[in-house]
């Protein structure tokens, strides 16, 4: 017997049909013999449509009242899953976040998990019974509601699997398992049978949305077994022998063969903004990201050039689309002190990296990435990098054949798969 974890995200409770789908998923553990905690997300379209009505009453709005909003798909679904699950004989409950409580810090639709109390999810295993757990959500200090920010179930499933000391934690999708790329865009793309936590913290921190960063990251920090797994795959199909469903995160050691690249991540949505002939002298850095940081924007690539006359330089960074209005707005009050002549953006870029454990000890690794993109016309603008990703910022018209081109040139396409 053991105690596990089930997430099941927007797509898996979509509609009636798809929530008995996973209360069948549910029983097969429960009958096993497991002690079950499920975490189920909104379904599919709704937290888009909440987010969207907040837009729709006020562009700006209390953080507070946001979360309150948007926090409310989740008990719809929960609620549905308990009554399947009683439905076909399996003792469950709901709960929503408060009621745990799932605590967090008070950073409205990005808060972060501080402590999940596990007492009530353990008792409620005593009687034999499943908890049913709302994702997304939990409550602050100050009694608040509060949300975890978009993907946030995946985080919410690993808190709940670290709190009760799951055997694992399945996180069960519309994909099964985690790809070379996103297999929406190729579908040449393959399905990996493990990667590491690290490499996997990359992929999702560089916009592969299988899982979310911080659920990766608590995962790989409290050493919660995690599996991305289909749960579209039959309820009664037999499990393989070696337990892999899907994809494992685990430790690079449990990885036999490493590839130098693992996968390819890509964010669309990226904006790039070039301050011209800004002062070159110390503290200017501190003068134009501190204001930035204090309005909470998050700032991602930042390149400054050689003052060619040792006087003047220019700063060029990136933000996400949706904080470049925002991110105006804080350049526009600081303008006059950093003594900035110009102010340069471009709103469609897009960022695409390429990650592997194995870039550590390879040679050429970036070489190569350049001469991919320059025989494809590819213009890059911005390039970072750290130990194991590369990442270029690039036009975000050419996303898609920079992703594929990539791909292709280390050796990650599918074979079997028809080009
Ligand atoms: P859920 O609603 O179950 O949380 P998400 O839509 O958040 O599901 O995440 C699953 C999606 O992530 C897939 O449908 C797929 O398009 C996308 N995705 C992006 N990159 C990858 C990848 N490397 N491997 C698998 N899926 C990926
Ligand atoms: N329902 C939330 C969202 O759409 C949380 C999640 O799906 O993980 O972002
Ligand atoms: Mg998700």
């Amino acid at each position: 017997m053991a105690r596990i974890v089930m997430k099941f995200g927007g797509t898996s409770v979509g509609d009636i049909a798809r929530i008995r789908n996973v209360a069948a998923h549910v029983k097969r553990e429960f009958d096993a013999g497991h002690d079950v905690a499920v975490v189920v997300s909104a379904m599919s379209g709704e937290t888009n449509r909440l987010v969207g009505l907040t837009r729709d009453i006020a562009r700006v709005h209390d953080a507070r009242e946001y979360d309150v909003v948007v926090s409310a798909g989740e008990q719809v679904s929960v609620g549905l899953l308990a009554m399947a699950l009683q439905d076909i004989g399996v003792a469950a409950r709901s709960w929503l976040g408060w009621q745990i409580p799932v605590k967090t810090s008070d950073v409205h639709g990005a808060a972060r998990i501080s402590n999940i109390d596990a007492s009530a999810i353990t008792a409620l295993f005593e009687e034999k019974r499943v908890a049913v757990i709302a994702g997304f959500q939990g409550v602050s200090s100050a009694g608040r509601l509060t949300t975890l920010g978009r993907g946030g179930s995946d985080t919410s499933a690993v808190a709940v699997a670290a709190a009760i000391n799951a055997d694992r934690c399945d996180i069960y999708t519309d994909v099964d398992g985690v790809y070379t790329t996103d297999p929406r865009l190729v579908p040449q793309a393959g399905k990996l049978e493990r990667i590491s936590y690290e490499e996997m913290l990359e992929m999702a921190s560089l916009g592969a949305k299988v899982l979310q960063t911080r659920s990766v990251e608590l995962a790989m920090t409290r050493h919660v077994r995690l599996q991305v797994r289909s749960s579209f795959d039959a309820p009664d199909a037999p499990e393989p022998q070696n337990g892999l469903a899907g994809t494992l995160i685990c430790n690079e050691d449990e990885i036999m063969e490493q590839e130098i690249v693992s996968g390819i991540a890509y964010a669309r949505s990226e904006a790039k903004i070039t301050l011209l002939g800004v002062a070159d002298q110390p503290g200017i850095a501190a003068r134009i990201f501190g204001p930035l940081a204090d309005a909470s924007i998050n700032v991602d690539m930042i390149v400054q050039n050689v003052a060619a006359d040792g006087a003047k330089t220019d700063v060029t960074f990136t933000v996400s689309q949706d904080e470049l209005e925002r991110t105006m707005d804080v350049i526009a009050q600081i303008r006059e002190d950093i003594d900035c002549a110009d102010v340069n953006t471009a709103p469609d870029m897009a960022k695409i990296s390429i990650v592997g454990v194995g870039m550590r000890s390879h040679a050429g690794v970036a070489q190569k990435m350049f001469t991919v993109l320059a025989d494809k016309g590819i213009n890059i603008h911005v390039i970072s990098t750290s130990e194991i990703k590369i990442s270029v910022l690039i036009d975000s018209d050419y996303a898609e054949l920079a992703v594929r081109a990539l791909h292709s040139a280390y050796g990650l396409d599918d074979e079997t798969v028809d080009a």
